[in-house]
């Protein structure tokens, strides 16, 4: 218990809002995307600059409250926030600030993937970010971040130039690849374990402003000779081609004939990024894998393409996801997917394959903490339903398929789609640079306070 002298002190003595139980907005700042998280935080701090964070961390420590952080709230496991600790959040620091002429962004942590392309879209610029666009910023780069531009131009890590960090101990550090580098290499993978980011500095690219992208919709039943095909074709693609699998039940979208609303298809999402002539015809090459039953495919602003699973992936349902990483797809990891897409417990369930060959590969798997560079395909079950008497049924679909298909799974994992219960394997995921990780936090956060993410003990 905090007393309410103390919070009232604290609250005249920083910038940003300070909100407790009981307050008017309390419910509201609580709220997470994953509607299976209710937890309630003794106190929400939104800050309002680096020396909020600093005296927020100084509170918290004081209070022995523990402390979590909030980017956007997607995290699957709920790490943005715990009951009865001090959430440090960011609704106030938001902006991204380009400079044109270097091609570089500087982003405030609570900025959503929508803020951050709306303002480099304005130049022509983009990195590589995640494919829903209320996905933080935050959360999604110190994980490691991948999305549609990531063949060409690598994970969000990989564009990553510097970062500002308030630590455990209230120091303000500026990391980068010349300045505090071990933070630096930790922090590039290793999650909210180092200290709280307050700004993030990302090399940009020329992209758009329009890109060829869309849908093409295969039935079911055609399923396997798609996959078969995709595996083998996706290969011999340039890496401004991306195609990436979804295996679920057609929403009713209007390219889609009416009978197929509701039965099970595999999409085939689609994004070209650059030479749109050699486009056309390799997404030529995709039509003529089946019988498509609806197509919506054509140039578009890239801000629009990475808005378009957005409807899938509101805020408010419950979610379990999991995730394994392949460098290369089985026929037998092919027909679990399609064995496991052919019993969706909910019409929101879906099986998603993403294709991440390129750029990402000619990293060293030790130039940072993330370390999966061998990685071609990441596979998601994303399990996602609205009733919570279904919890049961969808987390077992989730669960079981996972199981089935790991022993086709590659080392690494991705920390970013670990559920809760995953903290066992976080060691994997970072392969041989755990042990670096390790002595990294026992000398940025020797007590731990940082622990509510994919933990990285400081004990071995
Ligand atoms: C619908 C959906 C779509 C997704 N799509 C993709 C995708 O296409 N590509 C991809 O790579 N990932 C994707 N993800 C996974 C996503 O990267 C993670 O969920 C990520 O944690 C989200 O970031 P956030 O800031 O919104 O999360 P939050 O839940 O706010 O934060 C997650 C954790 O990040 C850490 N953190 C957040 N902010 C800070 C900070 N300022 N300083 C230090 N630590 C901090 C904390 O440990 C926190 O617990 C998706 C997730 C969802 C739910």
């Amino acid at each position: 218990m905090v007393s309410e002298k103390a919070i009232k002190e604290f609250r005249g003595s920083i910038h940003g809002v300070v909100i407790k139980p009981g307050d008017s907005n309390y419910d509201e700042s609580r709220k997470i995307w994953n509607a299976m998280v209710d937890r309630k935080p003794a106190i929400i701090v939104q800050v309002a600059d680096a020396d909020d964070v600093s005296s927020a961390i100084k509170f918290a420590r004081a209070n022995k409250l523990d402390i979590t952080i909030r980017g956007a709230g997607h995290n699957i496991a709920g790490n943005s926030i715990c009951d009865g600790g001090l959430m440090i959040d960011f609704p106030s620091m938001k902006k991204t600030r380009v400079d044109v002429a270097k091609k570089i962004a500087f982003v405030e942590p609570g900025a959503t993937l929508k803020d951050f392309d709306a303002e480099v879209q304005k130049h022509g610029l983009a990195t590589p970010v995640g494919i829903n666009s209320t996905t933080g910023i935050a959360g999604l780069t110190l994980g490691g971040g991948f999305g549609w531009l990531t063949r060409k131009y690598g994970f969000t890590i990989d564009n990553l130039l510097s970062v500002e960090v308030v630590t455990v101990d209230g120091r303000k550090l500026h990391a980068s690849e010349k300045e505090n580098t071990d933070l630096f290499w930790a922090i590039r993978g290793g999650g909210g374990n180092f200290g709280v980011v307050t700004q993030f500095e990302f090399q940009l690219h020329p992209v758009g402003p329009e890109i060829l992208a869309g849908l093409l919709v295969f039935p079911f039943k055609q399923a396997k000779s798609i996959l078969k095909q995709y595996r083998d074709f996706i290969q011999t693609t340039p890496p401004e081609f991306n195609v990436w699998v979804v295996m679920r039940k057609a929403p009713p979208l209007p390219f889609l004939p009416a009978d197929v609303h509701g039965k099970e298809v595999v999409v085939l999402a689609i994004c070209v990024a650059a030479d749109f002539d050699k486009g056309e015809k390799l997404i030529d090459s995709l039509r003529a894998f089946g019988q498509p039953v609806g197509e919506h495919i054509g140039r578009m602003p890239y801000v629009n393409w990475q808005q378009t699973f957005d409807p899938l992936l509101t805020p408010g349902a419950r979610n379990y996801w999991k995730s394994h990483n392949f460098t290369e797809l089985k026929d037998g990891a092919m027909d679990l997917m399609i064995e496991y897409a052919g019993k969706l417990p909910s019409p929101q369930c879906e099986i998603f394959i993403a294709y991440l060959e390129g750029k990402s590969n000619s990293v060293p798997a030790n130039a940072m903490a993330y370390s999966s560079r061998d990685l071609k395909y990441i596979l998601n079950v994303h399990g996602r339903w609205d009733d919570a008497k279904q919890d049961k049924e969808c987390i077992n679909w989730s669960r079981e398929f996972f199981n089935a298909t790991s022993k086709y799974a590659s080392a690494g994992a991705y920390v970013n789609f670990m559920t809760e219960e995953e903290n066992e394997r976080v060691a994997k995921a970072y392969g041989a640079n755990y042990n670096r990780l390790v002595q990294i936090k026992k000398k940025y956060d020797p007590d731990n306070l940082l622990k509510h993410n994919q933990n990285i003990k400081p004990t071995a």
